[in-house]
């Protein structure tokens, strides 16, 4: 439990330290504000984190997280995140604890939620082009009975290919996809926090 909010902490810190450079990638190809709007997200998700006294569980940390990215982030961005949340949550309700499968179950579920929400399919240039990459590398990692820290070290370098591989793409999704065959040549905003956000969760997978 204190590891679950240590590792939401930690998130924080990291997207807040990235807030310019998410920002001057949106700035590229959308509005100029991805960078803001995590930070606005996860800033009161730390307020909030402090304030609460009693989170019995995984799942109630987390729904937390996702209701208050919903609630506060504004743009695409917030609902997209805030469902991935929720919906991880859901398999984590009743848990002080994350196992591999469990894990898996988690990524799964909330990469479900973010193609209920926005409709998007891998190579539209989102942060589906780093997670479902980096979910299959878990998987496949799984079956080969790495660790917990093992496979997400491994979901990490493919979220990393992949988002080398949105620069490489058109947007058809979200407001880079209003520039068409300009988008081509830079790096998604959402892949990128989709990375900083899994690079982070890995260091907490002990
Ligand atoms: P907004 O575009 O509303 O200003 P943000 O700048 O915070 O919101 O977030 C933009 C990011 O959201 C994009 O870089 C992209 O990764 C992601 N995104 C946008 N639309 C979708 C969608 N339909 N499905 C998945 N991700 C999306
Ligand atoms: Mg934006
Ligand atoms: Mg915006």
């Amino acid at each position: 439990m204190a590891n679950a909010i240590a590792a939401i902490e930690a998130l924080a810190d990291v997207i807040i330290a990235n807030k310019e450079k998410l920002t001057e990638l949106d700035a590229a190809i959308g509005d100029a504000d991805h960078g803001i709007n995590m930070t606005r997200g996860f800033e009161a998700v730390r307020s909030k984190l402090a304030a609460v006294e009693q989170l019995k569980d995984i799942g109630s940390v987390l729904k937390l997280v996702g209701m208050t990215l919903i609630s506060t982030v504004g743009g695409a961005s917030g609902p997209l995140y805030g469902t991935a949340f929720i919906r991880a949550a859901a398999v984590a309700q009743g848990k002080t604890v994350i196992d591999i499968d469990m894990a898996a179950q988690m990524f799964e579920a909330a990469i479900g939620g973010i193609k209920d929400r926005g409709k998007a399919v891998r190579g539209e240039k989102t942060m589906l082009d780093a997670l479902e990459p980096a979910y299959e590398a878990f998987t496949q990692e799984m079956v080969k009975g790495e660790s917990l820290t093992g496979c997400l070290t491994l979901a990490t370098a493919a979220a990393a290919s992949g988002v080398e591989y949105t620069k490489t793409i058109i947007a058809t999704k979200g407001r880079a996809s209003y520039l068409g065959e300009r988008s081509i040549g830079h790096q998604d905003p959402g892949a990128t926090s989709s990375y900083l956000i899994l690079a982070t969760l890995t260091a907490f997978a002990i």
